[in-house]
């Protein structure tokens, strides 16, 4: 019997909805959007940049859900959780010698600190990870490993995969091997004295380090140098680690008219980085993600799936600790489907789907749908990204809305990442395809992805 009432269920709204939302007309509207440019332009001059965990973060949130209540959504709230706390003291370094130079530089965050005088030192050059990881136990102690490499500019982004992970682990390698320090070449791909800043994390039981970045063309310097003898520096750098913070998400609905359908969750991480106005990185992903959403609900037409905006909390300092809150706090809810969008605002080129097999259909739809926004289909695995991936681990669909990361790594955790930066007309496009995504998504009569069993 309940078998059969299931059956009917799923049977019901390919009908009921047939005339639901229209992805063309929602699409094509969207073209013209400037919600999503006014979100930005908003938080990035009103709060500015929100590291995870402090009062500036706190502030975001207030600023977040008096915005989502203002635009009607409902369920408007703070979902609270703590991150381990970490600010920024004093930076400086400098090359000593017979030929002085100042460093453009930046402690990594979770980075140890210097004693206040600073540390002095000379350096022992790595070309990438394997390298330093090649060094000897005890090799480094009393010394500053510096480890350079030749990240470039790539559109799908794929060189930070490839070079981030010597910011992610080095510094926890090079402390385990006796550094007094570690330096980086920014994992960047421009050529401004910006350093790049980003979280490192120590292993277990391995005492926080220095640990900085210095910009693209001081690492290079460094290794001209040290092509013609030793190179000594001088670190300065006295962040602090503030044990566990007070963060959160504020979180956002469309109410769906069918609940068993499941939740579609969307959205981008509110915190950044405090080096910038946290506008690509990812004032852009919360405004995108919510503007295509408030389309939706100023259509008229309520959706068959709930959809819930989330602007997450402590994405960068709590490294994805965010969607692993969200994602414990919610598993007794069924998720159908997940996305986030948090590289940039510059065009969407591609979309890569995970569906049930008896979704198909919804993959073809979209196809059609995202097509004359110049995206097509590719062949990738969803990766979802640190606010969504633990909820399509646990059974939800979701697709990755890849945008341009051409020059997505010039900007990313640099003081450049600003309002300028943001081009309006790439925006647009972000919003449109979000928008038909969402109508398509948030309609479908198929089964999509669940988190819980249905038992
Ligand atoms: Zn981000």
């Amino acid at each position: 019997m309940m078998k059969t009432l299931l059956l009917l269920a799923a049977a019901l709204p390919s009908i009921a909805f047939a005339q639901g939302l229209d992805p063309v007309a929602l699409r094509d509207a969207a073209l013209n959007d400037t919600l999503a440019y006014e979100i930005i332009e908003g938080l990035t001059t009103e709060v500015g940049p929100r590291l995870g965990g402090t009062s500036a973060e706190a502030q975001a949130r207030d600023w977040g859900m008096a915005k989502l209540k203002a635009l009607g959504f409902s369920n408007v709230h703070i979902e609270p959780f703590l991150v381990k706390g970490w600010v920024r003291g004093i930076e400086t370094g400098e090359i000593e010698g017979t030929n002085p130079r100042k460093l453009a530089i930046t402690a990594l965050g979770n980075s140890g600190a210097t004693p206040a005088e600073g540390l002095s030192a000379d350096i022992v050059l790595f070309d990438g990870l394997a390298a330093l990881k090649a060094a000897p136990e005890g090799s480094l102690k009393g010394k500053i490993a510096f480890v350079t490499h030749r990240m470039a500019r790539a559109q799908d982004g794929s060189s930070y995969g490839a070079f981030g992970p010597i910011r992610f682990v080095g510094p926890s390698i090079a402390a385990k091997k006796g550094a007094a320090a570690i330096v980086i070449r920014s994992a960047g791909t421009d050529y401004h004295r910006n350093p790049h800043t980003g979280v490192t994390n120590f292993e277990k039981g391995v005492t926080p380090i220095p640990a900085a970045a210095v910009s693209v063309p001081d690492a290079e310097l460094i290794e001209r140098l040290a092509k013609r003898g030793p190179v000594r520096l001088k670190l300065t750098l006295t962040p602090r680690a503030n044990g566990p913070s007070p963060s959160g998400s504020v979180v956002g609905e469309i109410p769906g008219s069918d609940p068993s359908a499941g939740i579609v969750l969307i959205g981008g991480h509110l915190d950044s980085w405090d080096l910038g106005q946290g506008a690509i990185d990812d004032g852009a992903g919360v405004a995108i993600t919510t503007a295509a959403a408030k389309r939706i609900l100023d259509s008229g037409k309520q959706p068959r799936r709930t959809i819930r905006v989330v602007w997450f909390g402590s994405e960068e300092i709590g490294g994805g600790i965010d969607g692993d809150a969200y994602q414990k706090a919610h598993t007794k809810e069924r998720h159908a489907f997940a996305a986030e969008s948090d590289f940039g605002a510059d065009r969407i080129w591609q979309f890569n789907v995970k569906l049930p097999e008896a979704a198909k259909d919804v993959t073809a739809r979209l196809a059609t749908a995202l097509a004359p926004l110049g995206i097509a289909p590719g062949k990738g695995e969803v990766e979802g990204g640190a606010d969504v991936e633990e909820t399509i681990k646990a059974g939800a669909s979701g697709i990755d809305l890849r945008q341009d990361g051409t020059r997505y790594f010039d900007l990313h955790h640099t003081p450049d990442d600003t309002l300028d930066k943001i081009d309006p007309v790439q925006l647009r496009q972000n919003v449109a395809a979000w928008t038909a995504m969402l109508a398509i998504i948030a309609n479908a009569p198929e089964n999509l992805g669940q988190t819980i069993s249905k038992k």
